[in-house]
């Protein structure tokens, strides 16, 4: 028996642009053109379970938030704000298995935009120019030259 295995660690998440296509096959390249649509799609359909706040008053509600659960017991079930507030934060978490669920196999979903975390880049000079001494920099290629990145230290 074969298995592979890959750490979500060790990936690169991919970052989310515009006409994004779900890389999962069985959407069959269907595009998102805003962050916000893509992951509700991701959530709806690429995540295995999902918890809910079930309703004690009535079988067949249940809401993703407490501020949701409390305004259901409020217009539903006449509950005083009180009485409404002390039940949802009573609630506790049911975990649903998503009967929608596709498995998005090794994909993971992408993030908004790319960050960088570790050190501002505060310019691109040319090399040969002309660094000050203290500035950190670093040689990278970019568009086929070499250029010096300049960042600031902390
Ligand atoms: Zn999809
Ligand atoms: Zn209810």
């Amino acid at each position: 028996m074969e298995s592979q295995q890959v750490p979500i660690a060790g990936r690169v998440r991919p970052i989310f642009h515009k006409d994004y296509h779900c890389p999962i096959v069985s959407c069959d390249g269907r595009k998102f053109s805003k962050f916000h649509q893509y992951m509700r799609h991701w959530r709806k359909f690429h995540t295995r379970t999902s918890s809910v706040l079930p309703c004690t008053a009535c079988v067949d509600y249940s809401s993703k938030t407490r501020m949701e659960l409390r305004e259901h017991l409020c217009h539903h079930h006449h509950f005083t704000m009180f009485a409404a507030k002390r039940t949802a934060d009573g609630t506790t978490r049911r975990t649903l298995m998503n009967p929608r669920y596709m498995s998005p196999g090794l994909h993971i979903p992408p993030i908004k935009e790319e960050v960088y975390i570790t050190e501002e880049i505060v310019g691109v000079v040319e090399v040969g120019d002309n660094i000050p001494r203290d500035m950190d920099t670093d040689m990278v290629e970019q568009d086929g030259k070499l250029v010096l990145v300049v960042k600031n230290q902390n």
